[in-house]
């Protein structure tokens, strides 16, 4: 009876999904058609080395363009998808296009896809991986699955084992957007992490504010001890570029050297 008053923050936030409403049924099946006749847009947004400056890789970020609502972003496609039940369905259907596209780049490029707390908490979700990896041809060791803090509204340990089947298969993780929300220094002890993606707000004061700087600097360290990598999201400055360089992070990705753009762009670049 007491249950309400010991609710952890995961807890919390699992009921308030389940207290969003569905979305029409009409909009399920909007979304189902833009699936099956691969309209929801993939875009890469380019990756940068800091040791060599050379292209490493990119992200898939995905978008829906409605024929009435106009451009829906990706994470506001996914929170529809949620909502209509189509979360896996979607990012299933992310997945393989995303590593369809990415298995005709040059061998060397990695690929990083965002993943969800509904692919996390799903028992079949690294089988879906496998397949989409096998069927084509993409390696797992080029393949990083970026997750967010919103992504680990399960218990923790659930979550790890999740991760763990995934870095088994040879797939590297990151922890997205670090340091936007509540920052717990826990996951970085408890997940099988490769990576710490840094959030744009952490990286946005570094040319500019002696503090900003010193956080960076101390996560680079706290990361490095860890045998974590730190990719800095959100670079739209040189000098937050020669900021990341020099402090030893490992990526960077950012307005700066391309924002999101269409496969044959990328391709190009
Ligand atoms: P994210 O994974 O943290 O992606 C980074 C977001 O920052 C992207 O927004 C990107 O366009 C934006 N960004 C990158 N560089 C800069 C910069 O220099 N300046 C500024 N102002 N913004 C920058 P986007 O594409 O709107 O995606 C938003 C979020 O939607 C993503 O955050 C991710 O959580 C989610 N998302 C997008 N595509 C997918 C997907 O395929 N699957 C899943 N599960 N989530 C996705
Ligand atoms: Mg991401
Ligand atoms: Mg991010
Ligand atoms: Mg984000």
């Amino acid at each position: 009876p007491f249950s309400h008053l010991v609710a952890t923050p995961a807890g919390d936030r699992r009921r308030q999904l389940d207290r969003r409403a569905r979305v029409p049924q009409a909009v399920a099946n909007e979304l189902q058609g833009a699936m099956a006749e691969d309209r929801i847009a993939m875009l890469f947004q380019p990756q940068y080395c800091c040791a060599s400056g050379a292209v490493a890789g990119a992200e898939a970020l995905v978008r829906w363009p409605h024929p009435q609502r106009g451009l829906i972003a990706g994470d506001e496609l996914f929170r529809i998808a949620m909502r209509a039940d189509l979360a896996r369905a979607l990012s299933d259907h992310v997945i393989r296009r995303a590593l369809m596209l990415a298995s005709e780049w040059e061998a060397g490029l990695h690929l990083s896809l965002n993943i969800t707390a509904a692919d996390l908490a799903a028992p079949d979700f690294p089988d879906a991986v496998a397949a989409a990896l096998c069927a084509s041809g993409f390696a797992p060791e080029r393949l990083t699955l970026e997750i967010t803090e919103q992504a680990l509204v399960h218990d923790l340990d659930s979550s790890a084992a999740q991760l763990t089947k995934l870095v088994d298969l040879g797939i590297r993780i990151a922890l997205d957007d670090f340091g936007a929300g509540f920052c717990n220094f826990r996951y970085l002890k408890k997940l099988p992490l490769h990576f710490l993606k840094l959030d744009r707000s952490m990286v946005e004061g570094i040319a500019d504010d002696r503090r900003d700087l010193e956080v960076l600097r101390g996560i680079v360290a706290l990361a490095g001890a860890l045998d974590l990598a730190v990719i800095a999201e959100g670079i739209e400055s040189e000098a937050q570029r020669d900021a990341v360089m020099r402090e030893g992070c490992f990526a960077w990705q950012g307005f700066l050297g391309g924002k999101p753009m269409p496969p044959e762009e990328f391709a190009q670049l």
